[in-house]
């Protein structure tokens, strides 16, 4: 079989939601800071961009997703936050239409009298007095609403992570052996679930195709840890993610990476599920690949204007792809799903060079591109020697004609230098990992 990966996908989407909204000519929600006391406006709006950062840290804390309903309304105050007041204040007044006690609040924290005479001798605006109020009540109601379902949530997650069982821990140390501090490495886990089809001797022979592959960059791979898990039969085969979206179809040959993320793309709740109780323990998760094995991982995908179920053998959920819609913990994750084919026919597991193509989607964040041509060409470039297009090769090309691969793999987070605590790695993303993420400086093309 001369194809590596007809339907790898580890291309494919996400979404920026919860990034904050463009100011689009507007004004700042911020109200200057007043001499002297504390300014009741900034006060109230600061709690309310807190409370949101609160919530955002313990979700990712604890790899667990919001119900979708809480979910949605923080994203729409959070992205309100950064438009104008007007704007601000009737995301609000919309958010807390949702329960008449949420207009109450609104009301009553405007008419409260120590409140009110409070406002009266600050001779604030009664622009400025709304947004106090407005603020004061979104914090509330935030608060009312996500501090249940968070709770809930983390009790789900626990009893989730106890249905995963190590069966086995593999010795790492000797294939660790050889690397050297001084230079960029990238840690891996790997979780091996029982009845996936891959196997230890499959990771190993993958492992040191991957190591060659980037050993020319100077890049090393260290195997932190591998298991071998065993999990409930229904984790098996998942649907692990649907777009939110449906983009206009033209924009996929116009600007690919904007349309992947226009689809804002998310993990299904039971594939959020497994694969937070399968990374559940791993020291910082959210700085290594995380390797899982399963058996099938599909996901619809727009074909001729309708949704398709495709069966992915891999899935590297890039960042630039999910940028913030993968949850913290899991932004390491990496699929293999080797058993099915869309055909219905059984497939081997995993074809040569497939690992060091998947963590290629991871590090040097892209699609399949490269000297032959952007994403818009996706498709089988036989002789190719690029490693991320499909076919056998494994060379990372550099430069614009390149598109600027090995440039943006050496800028991964995901690497470090040093070792134990003296480890020290790149740069995080500033926007989440998206394509022309600020952290990539000129590495990128526009289209
Ligand atoms: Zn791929």
């Amino acid at each position: 079989m001369r194809i590596r990966l007809q339907l790898c996908f580890c291309l494919i989407s996400a979404a920026p939601a919860l990034a904050g909204g463009d100011a689009a000519g507007g004004r700042s929600v911020r109200p200057a800071i007043r001499r002297g006391a504390i300014d009741p406006v900034h006060h109230a709006v600061t709690t309310l961009r807190m409370t949101l950062q609160q919530i955002r840290a313990i979700q990712s804390e604890l790899g667990v997703r919001l119900p979708a309903e809480v979910e949605r309304s923080a994203g729409r105050l959070q992205q309100a936050l950064g438009k104008t007041p007007q704007a601000f204040l009737d995301a609000v007044k919309q958010e807390l239409a949702v329960s008449a006690r949420g207009l109450r609040e609104l009301g009553d924290a405007f008419q409260r009298k120590p409140l009110e005479d409070y406002l009266l001798h600050r001779q604030l605006s009664d622009r400025d007095k709304m947004l106090y109020a407005a603020a004061t009540a979104a914090t509330q109601h935030l608060r009312q609403r996500v501090g249940p379902a968070l709770g809930q949530a983390a009790a789900q997650h626990r009893a989730s992570a106890s249905r995963v069982t190590v069966l086995h821990e593999y010795s790492v140390a000797g294939i660790n052996a050889r690397l050297r501090p001084d230079r960029p490495t990238v840690d891996l886990d790997v979780h091996l679930v029982r009845g996936s089809g891959v196997t230890w001797s499959m990771i190993r022979q993958e492992l040191a195709l991957a190591r060659r592959t980037y050993a020319p960059y100077g890049i090393q791979l260290r195997l932190r840890s591998a298991r071998k898990l065993r999990v409930p039969e229904d984790w098996l085969e998942l649907r692990t993610q649907q777009p939110s979206k449906m983009p206009d179809p033209k924009l996929l040959a116009a600007d690919p990476y904007r349309y992947l993320q226009q689809m804002e793309t998310r993990l299904t709740p039971i594939s959020t599920e497994v694969f937070a109780a399968i990374v559940e323990g791993v020291p910082s998760a959210d700085r290594a690949l995380q390797i899982v094995s399963l058996r099938r991982g599909s996901f619809p995908w727009p074909e001729n204007g309708q949704l398709m179920e495709v069966d992915a053998r891999a899935d590297s959920f890039p960042p630039y792809v999910w940028t913030s819609t993968l949850p913290r913990r899991l932004r390491g994750l990496i699929g293999l799903f080797p058993f099915r084919h869309p055909s219905g026919e059984l497939r081997p597991a995993i074809e040569l060079g497939m690992l060091a193509h998947e963590i290629g989607h991871k590090l040097i964040n892209v699609s399949h591109e490269g000297r032959a041509g952007g994403p818009e060409h996706e498709s089988f470039k036989g002789g190719s020697r690029d490693l991320m297009v499909y076919g056998f090769g494994l060379e990372v090309p550099a430069g614009a004609r390149g598109r600027w691969q090995q440039e943006r793999l050496l800028l991964s987070p995901l690497l470090y230098t040093g070792k134990g605590k003296g480890k020290v790695y790149n740069a995080d993303f500033e926007q989440n990992g998206k394509y022309d993420d600020p952290l990539y400086g000129p590495y990128y093309v526009t289209y």
